[in-house]
């Protein structure tokens, strides 16, 4: 299974893809994790990056669309993949789609995560992230079972520099100029598969498979 994972900030890509992955045993390549990650071991890339996600702004696309490739190419055989959180502009779209045409692989779908903008604010200043492994919470709607702590690894949870309301609201901006164009590039493409995303956690997890397997 070969997916994207599109939606604004805040819509439920991450969760999701916790699930996603697991059921159809793929790998998560979230860019977002990725310079996070980058920026947590201090490395050049991270600390690039960051000057751009402090102020809720994209990372350029030659930075992102090289660390995409070289993950693609690393993958073993053609064994799927889900990327979340790219591609948000149509450069980046357009790269991968070169890329994956070099490489004889075909996307199967694009499943685009519809939110209101009032949810996504309300989800975003909740939100509570896992310094260890990612996993992502929410205070009312995903809380985790001991207040700071992950489920899944024990490590400590920490809330997001960009997910104040001031850079929510430049990254909401970014999303409806520079990404929100590609729902209409794979809609073209017959890819698009749309979900609300306002429901619960399980009931979007479930529309998101029912519409994978139909
Ligand atoms: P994205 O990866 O699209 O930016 P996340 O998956 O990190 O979004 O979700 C943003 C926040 O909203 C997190 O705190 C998460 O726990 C919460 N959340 C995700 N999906 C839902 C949902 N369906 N209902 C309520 N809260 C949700
Ligand atoms: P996310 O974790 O997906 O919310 O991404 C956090 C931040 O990382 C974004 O606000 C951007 O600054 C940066 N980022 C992640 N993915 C991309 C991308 N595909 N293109 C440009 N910047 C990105």
């Amino acid at each position: 299974m070969r997916l994207l994972l599109m939606g604004p900030p805040g819509a439920g890509k991450g969760t999701q893809a916790e699930s996603l992955v697991g059921k159809y045993s793929i790998p998560h390549i979230s860019t977002g994790d990725i310079f996070r990650t980058n920026l947590r071991e201090g490395t050049p890339l991270g600390l690039r990056a960051k000057e751009y996600m402090d102020k809720g702004q994209l990372v350029p696309d030659n930075l992102v669309v090289s660390i995409v490739v070289d993950r693609l190419e690393s993958l073993e055989g053609d064994s799927g993949f889900l990327l979340d959180g790219f591609p948000r502009t149509l450069p980046q779209a357009e790269a991968l789609d070169r890329r994956l045409q070099d490489l004889g692989w075909g996307l199967d779908a694009v499943v685009n995560i519809e939110v209101p903008h009032q949810t996504i604010i309300e989800r975003l200043t909740g939100r509570r992230v896992c310094r260890q492994c990612s996993s992502t919470y929410h205070l009312k709607y995903n809380p985790s079972q001991v207040r700071g702590i992950c489920d899944t690894c024990g490590g400590g949870l920490y809330q997001r520099e960009d997910d104040s309301l001031e850079t929510v609201q430049e990254r909401l901006e970014v999303y409806n100029r520079q990404t929100q164009p590609l729902i209409e590039y794979y809609r073209e493409r017959g890819l698009l598969l749309s979900v609300d995303g306002s429901q619960e956690i399980p009931a979007v997890l479930n529309a998101i498979i029912v519409s994978l397997e139909k």
